[in-house]
């Protein structure tokens, strides 16, 4: 991908309409996009930002049916999430784990709750089940989770989910979009909607955000999928239009690994509040999480409150031997749940659903919101046959259901590099050329020049962050380390794009001050 050359391509295309232009490069536009472009129909995604910039890099990197769902009695939500783990585990092999989970038990009725609760949940995966489910003692759960205090403890249920990385993952996307003959560009945002004299949509009004540049795209279809922002672009739509997104917080703490010391990731089904609680291995470290907080202020860089890192702690400390302190913590993150909200009352947070809504305005703007990571395939399935059934597009046959994002295989080898999928082999022929390249840029973090260099040609960044905070994952693994190699991933870049030493340190002083929102 290359993004100058894609812009190219949209001013070549100008005066031509595209099919289908889709808001948003988060997993669900750029789900929505793959979906379009690999049935065929011409497909432009815009992003304001870099892809996966806002929630979309800032989930738990489950790939879940969602127990807690199933506790919550959403069958259907979970059956069709279960569906979804075993699509995504096949099509993205390099992005994608199966994790043991443990939950501790400390009463006789858990035991039986959650062992029964969990061989439902395999029996609902059917053949994509990703291992059974199954008691075990209070001896074979410190085993597995050495440093998990024993009081009380009286056993544990041994469970699997998928686990992927999340920001990785949108980029796959993206590049199977532009294989399929999509075009997708960041840093372009929809400042409005074009309509004819009827009122119907016939397109957008875009920035390029780097140049300046204004466009007006026309096209049959526009297709929202922003996520917690998709009031504002409805809002364009319609000034009138209610509220449909009651955004919630979810906040992460990343520990080094020695707080877990395990393969396997903890699952607490209820905290003191009756949220669940994960600590889940991720790469070198371990990720515990998350938190549920109602908030009303959108932005694309939230911030954890206090309260929200207080409670990840103290809940750490009551499970864990060796309890983690504000001084341990390696990174914080924020992330906003679209969660769709009742329009007619949406302070109320009763209403609040974690499935997604498709909805078509009266002037044809297509809105997807909500939904989960995991299910980010259907929804984009269900969102052309939509289109379709709603006369934008002829109708076609999806094709993501056996659509691969890599063609790596396990005899490739290529160790921590298959984060890359194909890119792996260009990496290590980089590393082969200029052994020096493929020494790491820094003693805690392992990405190394060559991986830099790879991304700068072919997954379109356009600022350090996009590299250190999503590309690679330095920023979520490490955000002080990711700092220290800052200034070498900017020489880096300025090298591949010709920018001058004033960028680098411009670049450099602007990430300072972004990783105080993550320590
Ligand atoms: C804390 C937390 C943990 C989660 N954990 C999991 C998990 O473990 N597993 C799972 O399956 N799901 C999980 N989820 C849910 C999952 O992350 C989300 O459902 C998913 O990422 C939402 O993607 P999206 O594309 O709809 O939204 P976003 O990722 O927010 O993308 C919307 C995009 O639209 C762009 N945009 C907005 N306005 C404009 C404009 N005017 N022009 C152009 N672009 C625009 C934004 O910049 C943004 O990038 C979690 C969510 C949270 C908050």
């Amino acid at each position: 991908m290359n993004r100058q050359q894609f812009i190219e391509e949209l001013q070549k295309q100008s005066g031509i309409k595209w099919d289908v232009i889709v808001i948003g490069g988060g997993a669900t536009g750029l789900g929505v996009a793959l979906d379009s472009a690999s049935r065929g129909y011409k497909t432009l995604l815009l992003e304001q930002s870099d892809f996966a910039k806002a929630t979309s890099s800032r989930s738990t990197k489950l790939v879940h049916g969602g127990v807690r769902y199933m506790a919550q009695g959403d069958l259907l939500l979970v059956m069709e999430a279960l569906h979804e783990r075993g699509i995504m585990l096949k099509n993205a092999p390099h992005l994608t784990f199966n994790q043991e989970f443990v939950i501790p038990i400390y009463t006789i009725w858990d035991a039986i709750m959650y062992t029964v609760g969990l061989k439902f949940y395999d029996l609902l995966a059917g053949r994509l089940s990703m291992g059974k489910s199954y008691f075990i003692s209070r001896e074979k759960t410190m085993l597995r989770l050495p440093l998990l205090k024993r009081d009380g403890l009286k056993g544990g249920v041994v469970y699997h989910d998928g686990q992927f990385d999340d920001s990785r993952m949108a980029l796959a996307l993206a590049q199977a979009c532009t294989e399929k003959g999509g075009l997708v560009l960041n840093y372009f945002r929809v400042k409005g909607l074009l309509k004819n004299e009827q009122g119907n949509i016939i397109g957008v009004r875009a920035v390029d955000e780097i140049s300046g540049d204004e466009f007006s795209i026309n096209a049959n279809l526009v297709i929202n999928a922003t996520g917690v922002f998709a009031d504002s672009i409805a809002g364009m739509d319609n000034p009138a239009a209610k509220p449909t997104i009651r955004p919630s917080q979810g906040v992460h703490i990343v520990l080094d690994r020695s707080f877990l010391q395990s393969d396997s990731a903890i699952m607490i089904p209820k905290t003191d509040d009756g949220r669940v609680l994960f600590a889940i291995p991720w790469y070198d470290e371990v990720v515990v999480g998350t938190t549920d907080t109602p908030i009303d202020e959108i932005s694309l860089e939230p911030v954890a409150l206090e309260k929200e890192i207080n409670f990840i702690l103290h809940t750490a400390e009551k499970y864990l031997v060796k309890p983690p302190r504000r001084e341990d913590i390696l990174c914080i993150f924020a992330g906003l749940r679209p969660l769709a909200a009742n329009p007619d009352n949406p302070a109320s947070t009763k209403e609040v659903s974690r499935r997604h809504k498709i909805t078509l305005s009266p002037s044809g703007l297509l809105s997807i919101i909500g939904g989960k990571w995991t299910t980010y395939r259907c929804m984009a399935e269900e969102t052309i046959n939509k289109a379709i059934k709603s006369g934008f597009l002829e109708k076609r046959e999806c094709r993501t259901v056996n659509l691969k994002l890599t063609k790596l295989s396990d005899n490739n080898n290529v160790g921590r590099l298959h984060i890359y999928g194909d890119g792996a082999l260009e990496i290590e022929k980089l590393i082969a050329e200029t052994p020096s390249s493929g020494i790491p840029l820094g003693p805690r973090l392992p990405y190394t020049p060559a991986e830099i260099k790879w991304i700068c040609r072919n997954e379109m960044p356009v600022s350090i962050e996009d590299i250190l905070a999503r590309r690679t994952r330095a920023l979520l693994l490490n955000a002080r380390a990711s700092a220290d190699i800052a200034p070498e991933v900017a020489h880096l870049m300025a090298m591949e794009f010709g920018h001058d030493t004033k960028w680098e340190s411009k670049q450099v002083e602007s990430y300072n001050k972004l990783i105080l929102k993550y320590i």
